[in-house]
């Protein structure tokens, strides 16, 4: 996998890279994949193990970051805290309280 390539090169300069998981972030966006956006690998690499295709038809992607979870898990429950808004417009309200489950369970890490 392309990012898991880049993501040991860069390691090898010193640059601690972990892959974050990314969703198209949209209304089709499933509830498998749907609470993992923005998510560093320890979330969700022992369910997933190197990442995306999370299902048949996924169309998530990884991305690489340096950066720490006090950055990237607030800003991971932000977009999940947007995904709730738009999940609970659609009157999807099962899949918006997962999203809020896991919400919490990230606040808890914080
Ligand atoms: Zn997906």
């Amino acid at each position: 996998m392309a990012a898991g390539v880049a993501q040991a090169q860069l390691n090898t300069t010193g640059l601690q890279m972990r892959r974050i998981w990314g969703t198209a972030n949209d209304d089709l966006v499933c509830e498998i994949c749907g609470p993992l956006n923005g998510l560093p690998e320890g979330e969700w690499s022992g369910q997933f193990g190197d990442g995306p295709p999370g299902h048949p038809g996924c169309r998530c992607f990884l991305s690489l970051t340096a950066q720490d979870d006090d950055v990237v898990l607030p800003d991971a429950i932000e977009r999940a805290e947007e995904r709730v808004v738009m999940l609970e417009e659609l009157g999807k309200e099962k899949e918006a309280e997962a999203q809020r489950e896991r919400i919490a369970q990230l606040r808890e890490r914080i």
